[in-house]
């Protein structure tokens, strides 16, 4: 073996494991149903990999996860036999946040200093491995990859520091073992080396997981000492029972599985096709938008699975971008085990699949009742807009789902925004009203105080309040709801007189003509600077604006372009 170097963890990471010592997290239990979960994980890529590189000669005949409690020593060790970690993996994904959206998570973390909202930060971020010191003030690891002959051995009190050594060789997988806090030991419900506890942990968290749990169990009798491995999980698939007999607890932990999440799915729908092609789904609406949602690593999706077995995280083909929140299991039982991300592309069943899955999770979004939807809108009502340009085929639902901040009710700092959505306007609409107006900007406050607003502010009609850079996008893909235009009130003609009379035809030309060398002024001093200078009727305090032509951009989607380079 080498020498033993020692390395400071990534500040984030430092960060994270700082709240995770004294983490007031209620429920500590949840460590272990993290490692299960990254053994169960790393199981899944074991027989994955054996079926696609059967040079590495990888060991799938027992693939399994083991416990063994030491009650003298005061450990607790989680193994299992799969693909395990090199050494460079180890630095990469333990000794750093290999995630995306570190960045916001380290202001997020500024934020907490005062360690008053970690639950809440933990939910959003998910803390997978270094749950583990939330019990234990020292954590050693021992892994080695599938296929790699030498191992490494890691060493950590979660302070700062660890300490990485290459070791000639392990078993292949991985062999965590923590060793428990004394001051949880003399606590009898968070004895983690007593059997019922480890037992109801199981139970509880990790019932579904489709290897088996094994733990050696000691039987004394009179005079005799039995040993008997028992598996602690059923390892039914969930979404292969029905619906009525799975818990809603069941379908969280699920969850909380599949996504790696720690929230509550906000909506777990559960469906089944039969017939020529069948498949089983469990999809997820999460309660809380992960970190990463807006960046390009954002990698967990729907996963696939074929005939029970674990092909894919995130299948891109199942889902389509602007759903890219929704989290579940895809099982078809008609597809081929070595079925590639090449072949999908092209499989029409997937893309029918695809289609049925988006119709089926647009449907729960509509039908989730009024608190769970302001929760759903103000989580992901960003990402949905998105498929207003993108799919065409479900934009009248896209449209129905949608809602919008809008001028009829400001936004006041201690509630929520109140939003409306585009039916609800138009109900609202007066008789005379041909148009839906909106308003984009990069802020409320922005186009509340333009001066476009004026004349609609004192007239009383409802302006939308568009600020998210993809509404700039849509409105002028999408053009019209429900008969009425969508127009811009910072563009070109919008008209919000009634039917000039003839008496005020003759007004308007002598006003005309009053103006017309100030207009001429305007427009040679102005040059090449601006188009046209017209007479207005949309301003009522302001003695002048700046109005775009209709088919021209608008000022903060010139922006959105010059920002990415055209
Ligand atoms: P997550 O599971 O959400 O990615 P974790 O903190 O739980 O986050 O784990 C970080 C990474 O470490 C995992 O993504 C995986 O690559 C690796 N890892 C953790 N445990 C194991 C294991 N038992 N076997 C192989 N790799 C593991
Ligand atoms: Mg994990």
């Amino acid at each position: 073996s080498t020498q033993v170097e020692e390395r400071t963890f990534q500040a984030e990471a430092r960060q994270l494991l700082e709240l995770m010592i004294h983490s007031v997290y209620s429920n500590k239990d949840t460590f272990l149903r993290e490692l299960i979960s990254n053994a169960s994980d790393a199981l899944d890529k074991a027989r994955i990999e054996a079926f696609r590189d059967k040079d590495l000669q990888i060991d799938t005949s027992d693939l399994h996860i083991e416990i063994a409690p030491d009650p003298d020593k005061r450990t607790l060790t989680v193994r299992d036999n799969g693909i395990g970690m090199s050494r460079d993996e180890v630095v990469e994904l333990i000794g750093t946040l290999a995630k995306s959206g570190t960045g916001e998570l380290r202001r997020a973390l500024a934020e907490a200093k005062d360690a008053e909202a970690p639950a809440d930060l933990i939910g959003q971020f998910g803390i997978g491995f270094y749950s583990t010191f939330m019990v234990a003030d020292n954590v050693t690891m021992v892994t080695r990859r599938a296929g790699e002959d030498t191992a490494t051995r890691w060493e950590s009190q979660g302070t700062g520091t660890y300490t990485i050594e290459t070791i000639d060789t392990a078993p292949q997988g991985t062999e965590i073992t923590l060793h428990l806090k004394p001051e949880d030991s003399d606590d009898h419900l968070f004895d983690y080396t007593k059997e019922w506890k480890i037992r109801e942990i199981v139970k509880r968290y990790s019932d579904f997981i489709s290897w088996p749990i094994r733990m050696e169990i000691e039987r004394t009798t009179d005079d005799e000492t039995t040993i008997e491995t028992v598996t602690l999980n059923s390892m039914k698939a969930l979404w292969a029972r029905p619906k009525d007999e799975v818990s809603a607890d069941e379908y969280n932990e699920f969850y909380k599985h599949v996504s790696h999440a720690w929230d509550e799915p906000l909506e777990t729908i559960a469906m089944r096709a039969e017939g020529t092609f069948e498949y089983q789904a469990l999809l997820f609406i999460p309660s809380q938008a992960p970190f990463d949602l807006f960046t390009r690593e954002h990698t967990r999706g729907v996963q696939l699975y074929v005939k029970r077995v674990f092909i894919m995280d995130n299948c891109e083909e199942l889902m389509p971008q602007y759903l890219r929140f929704v989290k579940g299991v895809v099982d078809a039982q008609d597809l081929s085990l070595n079925v590639s991300r090449e072949i999908l592309q092209q499989d029409r069943q997937i893309k029918r699949i695809q289609k049925r899955l988006v119709k089926k999770v647009l449907g729960a979004i509509k039908d989730l009742d009024a608190d769970k939807y302001r929760t759903f809108w103000s989580q992901f009502g960003r990402v949905l807009k998105e498929g207003l340009l993108s799919d065409t085929e479900n934009r009248e639902t896209l449209l129905e789902i949608a809602s919008f901040a809008s001028t009829r009710a400001s936004s006041d700092e201690s509630s929520e925004e109140e939003v409306t959505t585009l039916k609800a306007y138009v109900d609202r609409m007066g008789e005379k009203q041909d148009a839906i107006y909106y308003m984009t900007g990069e802020t409320r406050e922005l186009i509340e105080n333009s001066p476009h607003m004026e004349a609609f502010r004192a007239k009383g009609v409802e302006v939308l309040v568009l600020t998210d850079p993809v509404d700039e996008m849509w409105v002028d893909a999408v053009g019209e709801y429900d008969g009425k235009p969508l127009k811009s009130i910072a563009k070109g003609d919008v008209d919000l007189e009634d039917e000039p009379s003839d008496d005020d035809k003759s007004k308007q030309e002598e006003r005309d003509k009053e103006f017309a060398d100030v207009l001429d002024w305007l427009k040679t001093t102005l040059g090449d600077e601006i188009k046209d200078a017209r007479l207005s009727s949309r301003l009522t305090t302001s003695p002048a604006c700046l109005v775009g032509d209709t088919f021209d951009m608008t000022p903060t989607l010139e922006k959105l372009y010059r920002a990415s380079g055209q």
